[in-house]
């Protein structure tokens, strides 16, 4: 016979529901918290004095309640004591945020990066320099309870191996560990793929908040994407699913990085369209090279316009392809592809009403990312926050140790 879960796991359960509720959702009240959580009120009183006694949240009279009678005590979460380290490896940047539980982003770092090849000893160091500068300014009783980091390439789950990373000029190298050791928290450092990352940072505190169902796309030279199904992100079996922008939409299309042809990342990221709005000489790159199409469209440029054109094309043709397979209630456009919808978004929707089934697309929303460019960032912070989550009360034991 199988024990089912012990009084010790309910309560490790419970603790981490808790301060889930108070991480997400900021202050809580007590009443609030016994209403959500269906639990009784002496319950969520042991669970948080635990908690409170752990130095991760405290209780504190409302300002203002407005009702008569008692107020319930407001439970909230150590922003500025309990931390974590998020980095961000994109192509044309380094980022580094101290991220209080709660969310809250308390400090941060960035660099411009050069795109070129992927040099590990360096990029890892600044990384880390840049966590020891943020780190020296705290006060004594912060305390750090992990480290994660979103980076544009395929990783593999459990390591932290950037497995490929053709636009970072990688493939191969054991990213998480380097960096764990850079770091010397005694901390491992967890690593996803950006625009995973980024899918589920706009679905715990974005534009897809309570959204069970929506599909995130990234874009940045290449095309990324994050799919939440049921409030799960589909990670696949080893961690390299949703790999959207290399669903193949023009066989026969451009080469893509990935040693394909006519991937969505191919017709839709940064070079194709920068290619066919004539502005790939010199040295026109990056987030700023793409907006100065959408702006140069807007202003009447018809060799824009038409660039912007081809593009949402095939960005619609993508978006169909997933919505018939996913049924998503919104699809997300972030990094420049919220640019690049913004500048298509006709073309976008005709592809979707020719292709996309019409059950499927009824209920479909379209937006663009809330969290911008802190999308992967915040992604970076949440999967550090995972384990605490957990077990709160088993990671800061050993943190403080
Ligand atoms: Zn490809």
């Amino acid at each position: 016979m199988r024990a089912g879960p012990s009084q010790e796991d309910i309560r490790r359960h419970n603790l981490g529901a808790l301060l889930r509720h108070v991480h997400l959702g900021g202050p809580t009240s007590r009443a609030e918290l016994t209403s959500k959580m269906g639990l009784n009120r002496s319950t969520i009183m042991a669970l948080t004095s635990d908690l409170t006694a752990a130095g991760l949240v405290r209780e504190e009279l409302p300002r203002e309640t407005g009702r008569a009678g008692r107020p319930s005590l407001v439970v909230r979460p150590e922003s500025a004591r309990v931390y974590v380290f998020a980095f961000d490896v994109g192509p044309d940047r380094l980022a580094v945020a101290r991220v209080g539980l709660g969310g809250v982003i308390l400090d941060r770092r960035e660099a411009v990066r050069l795109r070129g090849p992927f040099e590990l000893e360096e990029l890892t160091g600044i990384l880390a320099g840049f966590a020891r500068q943020m780190r020296r300014k705290t006060r004594a009783d912060t305390v750090c309870v992990g480290a994660a980091a979103a980076v544009a390439g395929g990783v593999r789950k459990g390591d932290g191996m950037i497995r490929f990373g053709p636009n970072l000029g990688t493939e191969e190298v054991p990213f998480g560990e380097e960096l764990g050791r850079r770091l010397g928290l005694g901390l491992p450092v967890s690593v996803g793929n950006d625009a995973n990352l980024a899918a589920l940072a706009e679905h715990s505190r974005g534009v897809g908040a309570a959204v069970r169902d929506l599909i995130y796309l990234h874009g940045d030279v290449g095309i990324g994407g994050g799919i939440i199904a049921g409030g799960h992100l589909l990670g696949g079996h080893d961690g390299y699913g949703g790999e959207v922008g290399h669903m193949v939409v023009n066989p026969g299309g451009r080469a893509c990085g990935c040693g394909s042809h006519g991937c969505l990342e191919a017709e839709v990221g940064e070079r194709a369209l920068l290619e066919t709005a004539g502005r790939l000489a010199g040295e026109q790159h990056g987030r700023d090279a793409v907006r100065a199409v959408v702006d140069a469209a807007d202003r009447g440029d018809i060799v824009a316009q038409e660039a912007l054109k081809k593009v949402g094309d095939w960005l619609g043709l993508g978006v169909a392809n997933l919505v018939n397979i996913f049924n998503p209630e919104m699809v997300i456009f972030g990094g420049m592809l919220r640019e690049i919808y913004l500048g298509s978004a006709a073309q976008v929707r005709t592809r979707l009403t020719l292709h996309a089934m019409a059950p499927q697309r009824e209920k479909l929303r379209l937006r663009t990312s809330a969290l911008a460019d802190d999308a992967t960032l915040v992604g970076a912070a949440e999967l550090a926050f995972a384990h605490v989550l957990a077990d709160p009360l088993e990671v800061l034991a050993r943190a403080n140790a």
